[in-house]
Protein backbone atom coordinates (compact mmCIF):
# COMPACT_ATOMS: atom_id res chain seq x y z
CA UNK A 1 0.00 0.00 0.00
CA UNK A 2 2.00 3.06 -1.30
CA UNK A 3 -0.69 5.62 -1.15
CA UNK A 4 -3.89 5.90 0.71
CA UNK A 5 -6.22 9.35 0.11
CA UNK A 6 -7.62 10.94 3.19
CA UNK A 7 -11.02 10.79 1.70
CA UNK A 8 -10.81 6.91 3.26
CA UNK A 9 -11.59 8.73 6.89
CA UNK A 10 -15.44 9.99 5.43
CA UNK A 11 -16.11 6.71 4.46
CA UNK A 12 -14.77 4.45 6.49
CA UNK A 13 -13.33 5.76 9.62
CA UNK A 14 -9.82 4.88 9.19
CA UNK A 15 -6.92 7.40 9.05
CA UNK A 16 -5.01 6.85 6.07
CA UNK A 17 -1.96 5.95 8.07
CA UNK A 18 -4.03 3.28 9.73
CA UNK A 19 -4.22 1.14 6.68
CA UNK A 20 -1.13 -0.60 6.26
CA UNK A 21 -0.12 -4.29 5.11
CA UNK A 22 -2.99 -6.68 4.94
CA UNK A 23 -5.74 -4.61 7.00
CA UNK A 24 -7.57 -3.19 3.89
CA UNK A 25 -7.84 -7.41 3.23
CA UNK A 26 -9.56 -7.46 6.42
CA UNK A 27 -12.53 -5.23 6.05
CA UNK A 28 -13.49 -6.73 2.51
CA UNK A 29 -17.12 -8.22 2.79
CA UNK A 30 -16.21 -12.07 3.11
CA UNK A 31 -18.63 -12.72 0.05
CA UNK A 32 -16.55 -10.47 -2.04
CA UNK A 33 -12.86 -11.57 -0.92
CA UNK A 34 -12.68 -13.75 -3.79
CA UNK A 35 -13.76 -11.21 -6.70
CA UNK A 36 -11.76 -8.59 -5.54
CA UNK A 37 -8.94 -10.80 -5.08
CA UNK A 38 -9.74 -11.86 -8.87
CA UNK A 39 -9.78 -8.64 -10.10
CA UNK A 40 -6.58 -7.27 -8.80
CA UNK A 41 -5.12 -10.50 -10.64
CA UNK A 42 -6.45 -9.89 -13.81
CA UNK A 43 -5.37 -6.17 -14.00
CA UNK A 44 -1.97 -7.14 -13.19
CA UNK A 45 -1.70 -9.92 -15.26
CA UNK A 46 -3.36 -8.13 -18.27
CA UNK A 47 -3.65 -4.37 -17.33
CA UNK A 48 -6.64 -2.12 -18.27
CA UNK A 49 -9.45 -1.10 -15.94
CA UNK A 50 -11.86 -3.28 -14.09
CA UNK A 51 -15.39 -2.12 -12.60
CA UNK A 52 -16.74 -4.20 -9.69
CA UNK A 53 -19.03 -3.24 -6.63
CA UNK A 54 -17.43 -4.48 -3.15
CA UNK A 55 -18.42 -4.02 0.63
CA UNK A 56 -16.50 -2.94 3.24
CA UNK A 57 -16.69 -2.84 6.83
CA UNK A 58 -15.98 0.79 8.58
CA UNK A 59 -14.74 1.42 12.23
CA UNK A 60 -18.50 1.54 13.30
CA UNK A 61 -18.99 -1.86 12.03
CA UNK A 62 -21.37 -0.68 9.31
CA UNK A 63 -21.06 -2.07 5.77
CA UNK A 64 -20.35 0.19 2.72
CA UNK A 65 -21.13 -0.76 -0.72
CA UNK A 66 -18.31 0.40 -3.10
CA UNK A 67 -18.40 1.32 -6.42
CA UNK A 68 -14.74 0.21 -7.31
CA UNK A 69 -12.79 1.13 -10.32
CA UNK A 70 -9.36 -0.91 -11.14
CA UNK A 71 -6.80 0.63 -13.13
CA UNK A 72 -3.04 -1.15 -13.36
CA UNK A 73 -1.21 2.20 -12.86
CA UNK A 74 0.99 3.13 -16.46
CA UNK A 75 4.85 3.83 -15.62
CA UNK A 76 5.09 2.72 -12.42
CA UNK A 77 8.57 1.24 -11.37
CA UNK A 78 7.23 -2.06 -9.67
CA UNK A 79 3.12 -3.34 -11.30
CA UNK A 80 1.02 -1.29 -9.13
CA UNK A 81 -2.88 -1.20 -9.22
CA UNK A 82 -5.11 2.08 -8.48
CA UNK A 83 -8.49 1.50 -6.77
CA UNK A 84 -10.89 4.29 -6.75
CA UNK A 85 -14.18 3.69 -4.73
CA UNK A 86 -17.15 5.67 -4.59
CA UNK A 87 -19.03 4.76 -1.67
CA UNK A 88 -22.94 4.23 -2.77
CA UNK A 89 -24.60 2.37 -0.07
CA UNK A 90 -27.18 4.66 0.10
CA UNK A 91 -27.77 5.23 -3.20
CA UNK A 92 -28.45 1.69 -3.87
CA UNK A 93 -30.54 1.64 -0.41
CA UNK A 94 -32.25 3.82 -2.29
CA UNK A 95 -32.77 1.99 -5.53
CA UNK A 96 -34.23 -1.09 -3.50
CA UNK A 97 -36.43 0.87 -2.40
CA UNK A 98 -37.92 2.51 -5.39
CA UNK A 99 -37.57 -1.01 -7.08
CA UNK A 100 -40.28 -2.23 -3.74
CA UNK A 101 -42.33 0.82 -3.80
CA UNK A 102 -42.68 -0.16 -7.89
CA UNK A 103 -43.47 -3.82 -7.11
CA UNK A 104 -45.91 -2.31 -4.42
CA UNK A 105 -47.46 -0.22 -6.60
CA UNK A 106 -47.84 -2.82 -9.48
CA UNK A 107 -49.36 -5.31 -7.23
CA UNK A 108 -52.33 -2.73 -5.87
CA UNK A 109 -53.06 -2.33 -9.34
CA UNK A 110 -53.30 -4.91 -10.39
CA UNK A 111 -54.84 -5.97 -7.70
CA UNK A 112 -57.24 -3.51 -8.31
CA UNK A 113 -57.95 -3.91 -11.66
CA UNK A 114 -58.75 -7.31 -11.33
CA UNK A 115 -60.91 -7.01 -7.86
CA UNK A 116 -62.83 -4.29 -9.89
CA UNK A 117 -64.00 -6.98 -12.95
CA UNK A 118 -64.06 -9.15 -10.27
CA UNK A 119 -66.44 -7.55 -8.57
CA UNK A 120 -68.29 -6.32 -11.91
CA UNK A 121 -69.11 -9.97 -12.57
CA UNK A 122 -69.96 -10.90 -9.26
CA UNK A 123 -72.40 -8.18 -8.56
CA UNK A 124 -74.65 -9.32 -11.93
CA UNK A 125 -74.39 -12.75 -10.70
CA UNK A 126 -75.37 -12.34 -7.17
CA UNK A 127 -78.29 -10.61 -8.58
CA UNK A 128 -79.39 -13.53 -10.53
CA UNK A 129 -78.62 -15.83 -7.08
CA UNK A 130 -80.73 -13.63 -5.46
CA UNK A 131 -83.63 -14.75 -7.98
CA UNK A 132 -82.63 -18.26 -7.57
CA UNK A 133 -82.26 -19.02 -4.02
CA UNK A 134 -85.51 -17.09 -3.88
CA UNK A 135 -87.51 -18.78 -6.24
CA UNK A 136 -86.42 -22.29 -5.05
CA UNK A 137 -87.28 -21.22 -1.27
CA UNK A 138 -90.76 -20.18 -2.61
CA UNK A 139 -90.94 -23.93 -5.01
CA UNK A 140 -89.54 -25.86 -1.38
CA UNK A 141 -91.86 -23.57 0.88
CA UNK A 142 -94.97 -24.58 -2.04
CA UNK A 143 -94.28 -28.37 -2.59
CA UNK A 144 -95.91 -31.37 -0.24
CA UNK A 145 -93.16 -32.64 2.47
CA UNK A 146 -94.01 -36.03 0.69
CA UNK A 147 -93.31 -34.83 -3.03
CA UNK A 148 -89.94 -36.52 -5.00
CA UNK A 149 -89.45 -32.35 -6.29
CA UNK A 150 -87.91 -31.54 -3.03
CA UNK A 151 -84.52 -33.57 -3.94
CA UNK A 152 -84.19 -31.57 -6.85
CA UNK A 153 -85.28 -28.25 -5.09
CA UNK A 154 -82.92 -29.32 -1.96
CA UNK A 155 -80.40 -29.19 -4.66
CA UNK A 156 -80.75 -25.99 -6.29
CA UNK A 157 -80.93 -24.56 -2.96
CA UNK A 158 -77.76 -25.88 -1.75
CA UNK A 159 -75.77 -25.36 -5.36
CA UNK A 160 -77.05 -21.64 -5.52
CA UNK A 161 -76.44 -20.71 -1.89
CA UNK A 162 -72.59 -21.88 -2.64
CA UNK A 163 -72.47 -20.14 -5.64
CA UNK A 164 -73.63 -17.35 -2.97
CA UNK A 165 -70.62 -18.04 -0.77
CA UNK A 166 -68.04 -17.90 -4.41
CA UNK A 167 -69.79 -14.41 -4.55
CA UNK A 168 -69.01 -13.20 -1.36
CA UNK A 169 -65.46 -14.22 -1.87
CA UNK A 170 -65.55 -12.54 -5.13
CA UNK A 171 -66.87 -9.70 -3.78
CA UNK A 172 -64.34 -9.23 -0.28
CA UNK A 173 -61.70 -10.12 -2.78
CA UNK A 174 -62.97 -7.00 -4.50
CA UNK A 175 -62.24 -5.39 -1.36
CA UNK A 176 -66.02 -3.54 -1.43
CA UNK A 177 -66.49 -6.00 0.96
CA UNK A 178 -69.47 -4.88 4.04
CA UNK A 179 -66.71 -4.48 6.67
CA UNK A 180 -68.03 -3.31 10.75
CA UNK A 181 -64.93 -2.83 12.07
CA UNK A 182 -64.95 -3.55 16.14
CA UNK A 183 -62.69 -3.38 18.55
CA UNK A 184 -61.78 -7.01 18.93
CA UNK A 185 -59.43 -8.98 21.18
CA UNK A 186 -57.73 -11.56 18.59
CA UNK A 187 -57.15 -14.34 21.14
CA UNK A 188 -60.54 -14.98 21.85
CA UNK A 189 -61.02 -14.87 17.85
CA UNK A 190 -58.68 -17.57 17.46
CA UNK A 191 -59.44 -19.08 20.18
CA UNK A 192 -63.07 -19.46 18.55
CA UNK A 193 -61.99 -20.21 15.08
CA UNK A 194 -59.90 -22.69 16.24
CA UNK A 195 -62.24 -25.14 17.66
CA UNK A 196 -64.14 -24.80 14.18
CA UNK A 197 -61.04 -25.66 12.29
CA UNK A 198 -60.49 -28.94 13.56
CA UNK A 199 -63.22 -30.52 12.18
CA UNK A 200 -62.55 -28.83 8.69
CA UNK A 201 -59.54 -29.41 8.66
CA UNK A 202 -59.28 -33.47 9.61
CA UNK A 203 -58.16 -35.44 12.34
CA UNK A 204 -54.83 -36.21 10.64
CA UNK A 205 -54.25 -32.51 11.24
CA UNK A 206 -52.90 -31.56 14.95
CA UNK A 207 -54.60 -27.72 15.50
CA UNK A 208 -52.49 -26.16 18.21
CA UNK A 209 -53.58 -22.57 19.31
CA UNK A 210 -50.87 -21.02 21.08
CA UNK A 211 -51.68 -17.37 22.83
CA UNK A 212 -49.41 -15.24 24.69
CA UNK A 213 -50.73 -13.90 27.75
CA UNK A 214 -53.12 -11.08 26.69
CA UNK A 215 -52.92 -9.42 23.25
CA UNK A 216 -53.47 -5.46 22.62
CA UNK A 217 -56.91 -5.10 20.93
CA UNK A 218 -57.18 -4.35 17.22
CA UNK A 219 -59.67 -2.96 15.27
CA UNK A 220 -61.13 -5.19 12.40
CA UNK A 221 -64.23 -6.63 11.00
CA UNK A 222 -64.83 -9.87 13.12
CA UNK A 223 -66.44 -12.11 9.83
CA UNK A 224 -63.19 -10.77 7.49
CA UNK A 225 -60.62 -11.96 10.32
CA UNK A 226 -62.71 -15.04 10.27
CA UNK A 227 -62.57 -15.76 6.52
CA UNK A 228 -58.67 -15.06 6.43
CA UNK A 229 -58.29 -17.81 8.88
CA UNK A 230 -60.06 -19.97 7.49
CA UNK A 231 -58.34 -19.38 3.83
CA UNK A 232 -54.81 -19.90 5.92
CA UNK A 233 -56.12 -23.38 7.51
CA UNK A 234 -57.60 -24.88 3.86
CA UNK A 235 -54.43 -24.28 2.10
CA UNK A 236 -52.31 -25.80 5.60
CA UNK A 237 -55.01 -28.65 5.27
CA UNK A 238 -54.62 -28.74 1.49
CA UNK A 239 -50.93 -28.56 2.49
CA UNK A 240 -50.85 -31.87 4.89
CA UNK A 241 -53.02 -34.51 2.60
CA UNK A 242 -50.93 -36.80 4.96
CA UNK A 243 -50.95 -35.02 8.50
CA UNK A 244 -48.98 -32.78 10.16
CA UNK A 245 -49.22 -30.16 12.71
CA UNK A 246 -51.39 -26.34 12.07
CA UNK A 247 -50.32 -24.06 14.68
CA UNK A 248 -51.65 -20.48 14.75
CA UNK A 249 -50.29 -17.66 17.27
CA UNK A 250 -50.86 -14.79 18.31
CA UNK A 251 -48.28 -11.99 19.73
CA UNK A 252 -48.14 -8.54 20.59
CA UNK A 253 -45.21 -6.72 18.31
CA UNK A 254 -43.42 -3.73 19.24
CA UNK A 255 -43.05 -0.85 16.59
CA UNK A 256 -39.91 -1.24 14.44
CA UNK A 257 -38.40 -2.65 11.93
CA UNK A 258 -39.48 -5.82 10.74
CA UNK A 259 -37.77 -7.93 7.77
CA UNK A 260 -37.33 -4.53 5.95
CA UNK A 261 -40.62 -3.70 6.72
CA UNK A 262 -41.15 -0.36 9.20
CA UNK A 263 -44.23 -1.20 11.12
CA UNK A 264 -45.87 0.27 14.12
CA UNK A 265 -47.47 -1.35 17.33
CA UNK A 266 -49.20 -4.42 16.11
CA UNK A 267 -50.91 -7.79 16.78
CA UNK A 268 -49.82 -10.62 14.51
CA UNK A 269 -51.35 -13.76 14.14
CA UNK A 270 -48.79 -16.36 12.49
CA UNK A 271 -50.53 -19.53 11.21
CA UNK A 272 -47.67 -22.48 10.39
CA UNK A 273 -47.84 -25.55 9.21
CA UNK A 274 -45.35 -29.00 8.41
CA UNK A 275 -46.66 -29.03 5.01
CA UNK A 276 -44.85 -29.20 1.40
CA UNK A 277 -44.13 -25.60 1.73
CA UNK A 278 -43.44 -23.63 -1.42
CA UNK A 279 -40.81 -23.21 -4.02
CA UNK A 280 -39.39 -19.79 -5.00
CA UNK A 281 -41.62 -19.35 -7.95
CA UNK A 282 -44.89 -20.26 -5.82
CA UNK A 283 -43.86 -18.56 -3.60
CA UNK A 284 -43.37 -15.14 -5.15
CA UNK A 285 -46.79 -15.75 -6.80
CA UNK A 286 -48.70 -17.14 -4.28
CA UNK A 287 -50.37 -13.94 -3.43
CA UNK A 288 -51.58 -13.43 -7.18
CA UNK A 289 -55.35 -13.32 -7.52
CA UNK A 290 -56.34 -16.61 -9.41
CA UNK A 291 -52.51 -17.97 -9.26
CA UNK A 292 -53.13 -21.76 -7.91
CA UNK A 293 -51.24 -24.44 -8.03
CA UNK A 294 -54.43 -26.91 -7.61
CA UNK A 295 -56.46 -28.75 -9.85
CA UNK A 296 -59.77 -27.15 -11.35
CA UNK A 297 -62.33 -27.31 -8.66
CA UNK A 298 -60.15 -27.53 -6.02
CA UNK A 299 -58.31 -23.98 -6.17
CA UNK A 300 -59.51 -20.34 -6.91
CA UNK A 301 -56.22 -18.71 -6.34
CA UNK A 302 -58.57 -16.21 -4.46
CA UNK A 303 -57.58 -16.97 -0.92
CA UNK A 304 -54.10 -15.86 -0.32
CA UNK A 305 -55.20 -12.44 -2.78
CA UNK A 306 -58.06 -11.92 -0.10
CA UNK A 307 -56.06 -12.34 2.45
CA UNK A 308 -53.83 -9.81 1.36
CA UNK A 309 -56.62 -7.09 0.59
CA UNK A 310 -58.48 -7.83 3.99
CA UNK A 311 -55.57 -7.16 5.92
CA UNK A 312 -54.07 -4.03 3.87
CA UNK A 313 -57.69 -2.74 3.82
CA UNK A 314 -57.20 -3.26 7.87
CA UNK A 315 -54.21 -1.20 7.82
CA UNK A 316 -52.13 -4.57 8.35
CA UNK A 317 -49.30 -6.43 7.27
CA UNK A 318 -48.61 -9.51 5.80
CA UNK A 319 -45.52 -12.05 5.38
CA UNK A 320 -44.93 -14.90 3.81
CA UNK A 321 -41.73 -17.56 4.54
CA UNK A 322 -42.10 -21.15 3.26
CA UNK A 323 -39.54 -24.02 2.86
CA UNK A 324 -39.91 -26.71 0.64
CA UNK A 325 -40.47 -30.26 2.57
CA UNK A 326 -40.26 -28.20 5.67
CA UNK A 327 -43.76 -26.36 5.60
CA UNK A 328 -45.28 -22.90 5.67
CA UNK A 329 -46.03 -19.74 7.75
CA UNK A 330 -48.23 -16.45 7.12
CA UNK A 331 -48.20 -14.44 9.72
CA UNK A 332 -50.16 -11.33 9.26
CA UNK A 333 -50.24 -7.84 12.18
CA UNK A 334 -53.24 -5.50 12.36
CA UNK A 335 -52.33 -1.86 14.35
CA UNK A 336 -52.62 -1.55 17.76
CA UNK A 337 -55.94 0.29 18.79
CA UNK A 338 -56.52 2.14 22.21
CA UNK A 339 -59.45 1.44 22.25
CA UNK A 340 -61.73 -0.76 24.67
CA UNK A 341 -62.66 -4.27 23.21
CA UNK A 342 -66.15 -4.78 22.42
CA UNK A 343 -67.91 -8.40 23.69
CA UNK A 344 -71.44 -8.03 23.04
CA UNK A 345 -71.19 -8.43 19.31
CA UNK A 346 -74.77 -10.04 18.67
CA UNK A 347 -77.58 -8.45 19.43
CA UNK A 348 -80.30 -10.62 20.25
CA UNK A 349 -82.57 -10.73 15.95
CA UNK A 350 -85.66 -9.07 16.64
CA UNK A 351 -89.29 -10.68 15.41
CA UNK A 352 -89.27 -10.30 11.60
CA UNK A 353 -92.55 -9.65 10.04
CA UNK A 354 -94.68 -6.55 10.08
CA UNK A 355 -97.37 -4.67 8.53
CA UNK A 356 -96.03 -1.40 7.94
CA UNK A 357 -95.35 -0.19 4.30
CA UNK A 358 -92.67 -0.34 2.45
CA UNK A 359 -91.78 1.67 -0.91
CA UNK A 360 -89.73 -0.52 -3.32
CA UNK A 361 -87.87 0.09 -5.88
CA UNK A 362 -85.91 -1.92 -7.18
CA UNK A 363 -85.25 -2.34 -11.48
CA UNK A 364 -84.23 -5.93 -12.10
CA UNK A 365 -87.86 -7.92 -12.35
CA UNK A 366 -87.08 -10.65 -11.16
CA UNK A 367 -85.45 -9.42 -7.90
CA UNK A 368 -87.98 -6.85 -6.99
CA UNK A 369 -90.74 -9.87 -7.33
CA UNK A 370 -89.17 -11.70 -5.00
CA UNK A 371 -88.72 -8.71 -2.46
CA UNK A 372 -92.03 -8.04 -2.46
CA UNK A 373 -93.62 -11.24 -2.32
CA UNK A 374 -91.01 -11.70 0.47
CA UNK A 375 -92.39 -8.76 2.10
CA UNK A 376 -95.71 -9.58 1.45
CA UNK A 377 -95.85 -12.82 2.47
CA UNK A 378 -94.48 -11.40 6.02
CA UNK A 379 -97.43 -9.18 6.79
CA UNK A 380 -96.01 -6.15 4.66
CA UNK A 381 -97.91 -3.85 2.92
CA UNK A 382 -95.23 -3.12 -0.21
CA UNK A 383 -95.72 -0.55 -3.18
CA UNK A 384 -93.46 -1.78 -5.78
CA UNK A 385 -91.66 0.70 -8.24
CA UNK A 386 -89.54 -0.54 -11.04
CA UNK A 387 -88.10 3.21 -11.95
CA UNK A 388 -86.77 6.20 -9.86
CA UNK A 389 -89.58 8.10 -10.87
CA UNK A 390 -91.97 5.94 -9.98
CA UNK A 391 -91.14 5.94 -6.64
CA UNK A 392 -90.99 9.90 -6.37
CA UNK A 393 -94.83 9.42 -8.06
CA UNK A 394 -95.92 6.64 -6.00
CA UNK A 395 -94.45 8.88 -2.68
CA UNK A 396 -96.02 11.30 -3.76
CA UNK A 397 -99.47 9.61 -4.57
CA UNK A 398 -99.84 7.72 -1.57
CA UNK A 399 -101.55 9.46 1.50
CA UNK A 400 -100.32 7.05 4.13
CA UNK A 401 -97.41 6.67 6.06
CA UNK A 402 -94.40 5.03 4.07
CA UNK A 403 -92.26 4.18 7.42
CA UNK A 404 -89.18 2.42 5.14
CA UNK A 405 -87.77 3.09 1.34
CA UNK A 406 -85.93 -0.16 0.59
CA UNK A 407 -84.07 0.57 -2.33
CA UNK A 408 -81.43 -0.45 -5.12
CA UNK A 409 -78.55 1.48 -5.25
CA UNK A 410 -77.00 1.53 -8.80
CA UNK A 411 -80.29 2.18 -11.16
CA UNK A 412 -81.02 3.96 -14.05
CA UNK A 413 -82.23 7.66 -13.91
CA UNK A 414 -80.61 8.18 -10.36
CA UNK A 415 -78.45 6.17 -7.98
CA UNK A 416 -80.34 4.43 -4.47
CA UNK A 417 -79.09 7.44 -2.89
CA UNK A 418 -80.07 10.36 -4.68
CA UNK A 419 -83.81 9.25 -4.90
CA UNK A 420 -83.60 8.64 -1.43
CA UNK A 421 -82.17 12.35 -0.65
CA UNK A 422 -85.24 13.17 -2.82
CA UNK A 423 -88.08 11.51 -1.25
CA UNK A 424 -87.04 12.24 2.21
CA UNK A 425 -87.46 15.60 1.00
CA UNK A 426 -90.93 14.88 1.09
CA UNK A 427 -91.24 12.36 3.84
CA UNK A 428 -88.21 13.26 6.38
CA UNK A 429 -89.22 10.34 8.72
CA UNK A 430 -88.65 7.66 6.13
CA UNK A 431 -85.94 5.51 7.32
CA UNK A 432 -83.99 3.97 4.15
CA UNK A 433 -82.71 0.96 3.36
CA UNK A 434 -80.32 -0.57 0.27
CA UNK A 435 -79.78 -3.65 -1.68
CA UNK A 436 -77.08 -3.95 -3.48
CA UNK A 437 -74.36 -6.13 -4.76
CA UNK A 438 -72.05 -3.93 -4.28
CA UNK A 439 -71.48 -4.36 -0.11
CA UNK A 440 -71.28 -0.78 0.72
CA UNK A 441 -73.96 1.43 -0.12
CA UNK A 442 -72.21 3.55 -2.70
CA UNK A 443 -73.30 1.58 -5.53
CA UNK A 444 -69.66 1.90 -6.83
CA UNK A 445 -69.04 5.36 -9.07
CA UNK A 446 -72.32 5.39 -9.72
CA UNK A 447 -73.33 6.10 -6.16
CA UNK A 448 -72.12 8.61 -4.07
CA UNK A 449 -71.60 8.71 0.37
CA UNK A 450 -74.51 7.25 2.01
CA UNK A 451 -75.87 8.96 4.81
CA UNK A 452 -74.48 7.39 8.10
CA UNK A 453 -76.88 4.85 9.27
CA UNK A 454 -78.08 3.78 6.38
CA UNK A 455 -79.20 0.39 6.34
CA UNK A 456 -78.08 -2.21 4.07
CA UNK A 457 -78.58 -5.51 2.31
CA UNK A 458 -76.24 -7.18 0.34
CA UNK A 459 -77.06 -9.43 -2.67
CA UNK A 460 -77.22 -12.07 -2.85
CA UNK A 461 -79.52 -12.39 0.62
CA UNK A 462 -81.75 -14.91 1.58
CA UNK A 463 -85.24 -14.47 3.23
CA UNK A 464 -84.11 -14.32 6.52
CA UNK A 465 -81.60 -11.93 5.96
CA UNK A 466 -84.40 -9.81 4.31
CA UNK A 467 -86.49 -10.31 6.66
CA UNK A 468 -84.29 -9.49 9.74
CA UNK A 469 -83.01 -5.94 7.79
CA UNK A 470 -86.16 -4.78 6.59
CA UNK A 471 -87.15 -5.56 10.72
CA UNK A 472 -84.01 -4.11 11.94
CA UNK A 473 -84.63 -0.78 9.60
CA UNK A 474 -88.04 -0.08 10.74
CA UNK A 475 -86.96 -0.36 14.38
CA UNK A 476 -84.27 1.79 14.10
CA UNK A 477 -84.14 4.79 15.85
CA UNK A 478 -85.97 7.52 13.78
CA UNK A 479 -83.54 9.55 11.15
CA UNK A 480 -82.12 12.66 12.78
P1 LIG B 1 -55.77 -21.79 -3.74
O1 LIG B 1 -55.67 -22.36 -2.35
O2 LIG B 1 -57.18 -21.70 -4.22
O3 LIG B 1 -54.86 -22.46 -4.73
P2 LIG B 1 -54.48 -19.50 -2.57
O4 LIG B 1 -54.41 -18.08 -2.99
O5 LIG B 1 -55.04 -19.77 -1.23
O6 LIG B 1 -55.31 -20.25 -3.69
O7 LIG B 1 -53.04 -20.13 -2.66
C1 LIG B 1 -52.30 -19.99 -3.87
C2 LIG B 1 -51.25 -21.06 -3.98
O8 LIG B 1 -50.23 -20.84 -3.00
C3 LIG B 1 -51.73 -22.47 -3.74
O9 LIG B 1 -52.27 -23.05 -4.91
C4 LIG B 1 -50.45 -23.16 -3.28
O10 LIG B 1 -49.65 -23.49 -4.39
C5 LIG B 1 -49.73 -22.07 -2.55
N1 LIG B 1 -49.95 -22.17 -1.10
C6 LIG B 1 -50.74 -21.38 -0.35
N2 LIG B 1 -50.68 -21.73 0.95
C7 LIG B 1 -49.82 -22.76 1.04
C8 LIG B 1 -49.32 -23.57 2.13
N3 LIG B 1 -49.74 -23.38 3.39
N4 LIG B 1 -48.41 -24.53 1.84
C9 LIG B 1 -48.01 -24.73 0.56
N5 LIG B 1 -48.44 -24.02 -0.48
C10 LIG B 1 -49.34 -23.04 -0.28
MG1 LIG C 1 -56.46 -21.42 -0.70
Amino acid sequence: MTFVSPAIQSTLGLLPTEVRGNVLWELVHPNDVVSVHGAFQEALSQGGRRELEFEMLDVNGRWHRLDATLTLLEGAERPAIGLVGTDVTDRRHLEARVRDLEDQLRQAQKMEVVGRLASGIAHDFGNLLTIIIGASGRMLDELPAESPLRTQGDAIQVTAERAAALVRRLLAFGRQSADTPVVLDLNIVVAEVGQLLRPMVGEHIDVQVLNTDSVWPIKADRTQIEQVLFNLAANARDAMPSGGRLTIETRNVAAGMHGGLAIGPSVSISVSDTGVGMDSTTLAQAFEPFFTTKAIGEGTGLGLANVYNIVRDAGGWTKLTSTVGRGTTVSFGLPRVYEATVTDRHKPSPSVGGSETVLLVEDEDGVRELVRDILSLAGYHVLEAPMPSDADRISREFDGDIPLLVTDVVMPEMSGLELSARLREQRPDMQVMYMSGFPEPTGGAAGGVAAPGAHFVAKPFDRQTLLRAVRGALDAPPVP
